[in-house]
């Protein structure tokens, strides 16, 4: 089985890249009156302990979260600049940290959740494939008490999302759908998966918003993927955003293990809105959270 845990990494530069573009993508999306179906095909636990046992032994929201919240809103100091995309992400790991102590981080289901419309419009679909993080996500999920609203199955999300498109219509008549696709990538044939996906998706819903997150590391199939996922977006005539954030190398004289230090976040049919908001705010990040040698951000859009 995996022996991937989110737990590891929560609340890491990659997190904080992909939540900031999540809640600003589902933001302007939740402007507009009719409901919408949300996906995350690849959902993770849903909470995660910052001073557990998992995230203490991976130590990532040191670079990631923490730092960030340190450097824009510790009391006692001159902030960092902030933005609203960076703020309204603030407000919202604050809000699970009622006591201002970071103990808490929420995944991509919870982000998603925190813009849902109670008046269950809008429904949002959990595939966890990790038996232990699928019952820590049922549980989690669970203490919302939101009934139908959301649900959570031990499926691959790759498989499950199929099936899933185009979505029923809200009641307004119109189909809307935002997907989060974010695997670990632990296995190699993740990428092509993700690509495969995303082809099958455009074909059945072109329409519907696509958020891939990825790693940037020295392997072909990564270095490939964005652009495969530009390919496609443009064959199909959907307009794309590319993000990425490299918070660059670590001091290396603590013999430590450099890990990951850059990801990107792939957007097809992004809100016209997202561009503007992360050329503002990757360079923010980055201002809080630049190690060393190497460290970049980039937003490019394309297909419109
Ligand atoms: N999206 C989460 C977040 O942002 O909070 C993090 C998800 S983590 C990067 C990837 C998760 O996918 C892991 O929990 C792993 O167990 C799960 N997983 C791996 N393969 C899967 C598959 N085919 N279908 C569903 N989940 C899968």
């Amino acid at each position: 089985m995996f022996s991937y845990r989110h737990a590891f990494h929560a609340g890491n530069h990659a997190d904080v890249l992909k939540h900031t573009t999540l809640l600003a993508t589902l933001r302007h999306l939740m402007q507009k009156e009719a409901g919408i179906t949300l996906v995350d095909t690849h959902a993770g636990a849903g909470l995660y302990r910052l001073d557990g046992d998992y995230a203490e032994k991976g130590g990532e929201a040191a670079d990631g979260i923490v730092k960030l919240m340190a450097a824009l809103r510790a009391a006692g100091q001159e902030p960092l600049p902030s933005t609203p995309a960076l703020d309204d992400y603030l407000d919202l790991i604050a809000s699970f940290n009622p006591d201002d102590q970071l103990r808490v981080y929420p995944g991509s289901p919870f982000v998603m959740q925190s813009l849902m419309r109670t008046e269950s419009r809008d429904r949002l679909k959990l595939f966890e494939l990790h038996p232990t993080d699928s019952r820590t996500l049922t549980a989690n999920v669970a203490q919302l008490n939101a009934g139908r609203q959301v649900s959570v199955q031990l499926q691959d999300g790759f498989e499950s999302l199929k099936p899933m498109l185009p979505p029923p219509p809200s009641t307004s008549g119109s189909k809307r759908a935002l997907v989060l696709i974010d695997p670990s990538y632990e296995i190699k044939s993740d990428y092509a998966k993700v690509s495969a996906c995303i082809q099958e998706c455009l074909k059945r819903f072109p329409t519907g918003c696509y958020l891939v997150w990825y790693p940037i590391i020295p392997r072909a199939e990564a270095h490939d993927l964005p652009r495969r996922l530009k390919t496609l977006s443009n064959q199909a005539g959907r307009p794309w955003l590319h993000a990425t954030l490299n918070i660059g190398q670590r001091d290396l004289s603590l013999n430590e293990r450099p890990g990951l230090s850059a990801s990107g976040m792939f957007v097809i049919n992004p809100p016209h809105t997202l561009k503007a908001e992360l050329q503002a705010t990757l360079p923010r990040v980055l201002d809080a959270l630049g190690r060393g040698r190497g460290k970049a951000q980039s937003v490019e859009a394309g297909g419109r």
